[in-house]
């Protein structure tokens, strides 16, 4: 019964650069003897002089270690897949061979690049004349950007018209503190310069959209999708396959994250996976519902490697699935995308071959139906109102985490999704005071407001731009968020 053997890269060399031999056997211990009878010069790698197994060398079957198993009389079966996994420093201090078209200063930075055979001078020139676009340089774009610039991506372009807020600090490691304030790509540039001086820098500070996103992304070899929103990543996801350029897809939420590349040739694309993205309003984005600062760095660089990899040609990308962490539990899992060959823009017989509207297409800017439409009040008029001891009842329809960092003074706390269920709550009849609902930003509040109205309260008004405007202009002692 034969059984696979997966070989880890130092290991390697003593296979003849087989990732997997299929072996025989019906323990472990049985598999990798006849491993090492197969390739000798791996005996010594895994057994010592007395015929056991290296410390420092463990096994597993499938996800188990053998140590909690039987150890080396583990039985193992033909749907089995065996893992060698040695202990691994990291860098490695050997001598670099200097190459004919690196300059000395290039060696010597780029040492450990140049000793995995999958590099080298060839990878290393290779990835010097690559030329990279991060779109977004936020929580994705920082640690892709910084990767891409450390292993010398000759051109990298970053896409982005924002100014760096306190807030974005959390996890967009490319700014500090100093940088509140300060352009985006004026300080992302910068970073990325004193890091690497060899990298150009290409800023394009403009929202990427359907009039210019053909022209910025072809100039490049690979697109680095770090968008924050759907619109861009559909617009992302149509004009690179438009394009034919791979794109290193990543996103986050919370404590979960996801990494694909799409558009690769005959590989799936973003709408292979998502034909149609969610109604608005259904998915919280990062600045309604968090997100935990350290995922977009374990995402981003994910995306980095990917993208390093798709240029330098070496091992197998994520084409063709998509990658999901689930940091709570640390698990990651893979599952496979094939290519819809009824995809509306890389199927085969595409009904997208040119951008669209991407703001109407994923709802944004609704095409003929207005948004919810409720009566508004300004933050100066609750001010007034609240200053003329007027009769007013303050509902505040976000999460209770929300409210701890700020509220209105004598503001009562209903999130949104248990408003159905406490309407008894609501102040009710001849005399009951004006209700004013305010959420964050009034989206939230706006839905409250016609839930209220469907169940026949119809004194409530929405309170325009929500806190976040309260803060702006009548209470700016109070932080943000
Ligand atoms: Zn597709």
């Amino acid at each position: 019964m034969s059984v696979r053997i997966l070989i880890p890269t130092p290991l390697r060399a003593f296979t003849n650069q087989q990732a997997a031999v299929p072996v025989d056997g019906a323990t472990v211990g049985d598999l990798l003897r006849a491993l090492t009878d197969l390739h000798t010069d791996l005996r010594p790698h895994l057994f010592g002089p007395d015929g056991t197994l290296r410390t420092f060398v463990n096994v597993y079957v499938n996800d188990r270690d053998i140590r909690q198993l039987q150890r080396d009389r583990t039985p193992v079966h033909a749907t089995d897949t065996v893992s060698i996994v040695p202990s691994v420093a990291g860098g490695s201090g050997a001598a670099a061979t200097e190459g004919p078209t690196l300059t000395r200063d290039e060696v010597e930075r780029y040492s450990r690049h140049l000793i995995i055979p999958e590099v080298g001078v060839a990878g290393q020139l290779r990835l010097k004349q690559a030329r990279v676009v991060c779109v977004g340089a936020g929580g994705l774009g920082s640690p892709a950007s910084l990767y891409l610039a450390a292993a010398g991506v000759g051109t990298l372009g970053l896409v982005d018209f924002d100014v760096v807020d306190a807030s974005n600090l959390q996890r967009q490691v490319i700014y500090s503190t100093r940088d509140v304030g300060r352009r985006k790509l004026e300080a992302a540039a910068e970073r990325l310069t004193a890091l690497n001086p060899a990298v150009r820098v290409v800023a394009h500070e403009t929202p990427l959209t359907s009039a210019n996103a053909l022209d910025i992304l072809r100039d490049y070899d690979v697109v680095v999708d770090g968008a924050d929103n759907f619109p861009t990543r559909y617009l992302v996801n149509d004009a690179c396959v438009l394009l034919g350029k791979p794109n290193a897809y990543g996103s986050i939420f919370r404590f979960d994250g996801q990494a694909s590349v799409f558009a690769t040739k005959g590989g799936p694309c973003y709408r292979c996976l998502y034909p149609e993205p969610p109604p608005p309003g259904l998915v919280p984005s990062c600045a309604e519902g968090g997100v935990l600062g350290v995922l977009p760095g374990l995402i981003g660089t994910i995306q980095a490697t990917e993208a390093i990899k798709l240029i330098l040609g070496v091992g197998r990308t994520l084409a063709g699935r998509l990658l999901l962490l689930d940091a709570l539990s640390m698990e990651f899992r893979t599952m496979t995308v094939e290519r819809d060959p009824a995809c509306p823009v890389c199927g085969d017989h595409p009904t997208v071959t040119a951008l669209v509207d991407y703001d109407q297409f994923c709802g944004v800017v609704p095409a003929s139906t207005p948004a919810v439409k409720v009566p508004e009040i300004t933050v100066e008029a609750l001010k007034a109102a609240m200053d003329q001891h007027k009769k007013i009842w303050i509902l505040d329809v976000r999460e209770p985490r929300e409210f701890e960092i700020c509220r209105i003074p004598g503001s009562t706390l209903i999130p949104l999704g248990d408003l159905p269920k406490r309407l008894s709550e609501i102040p009710q009849g001849a005399d009951a005071p004006e209700i004013i609902v305010h959420c964050k930003m009034g989206g939230r509040s706006a839905k409250a407001v016609a839930l209220l109205r469907d169940h026949g309260v119809t004194n409530a008004r929405n309170l325009t731009g929500g806190i976040l405007a309260w803060i702006d202009r009548v209470d700016p002692s109070q932080a943000k968020y």
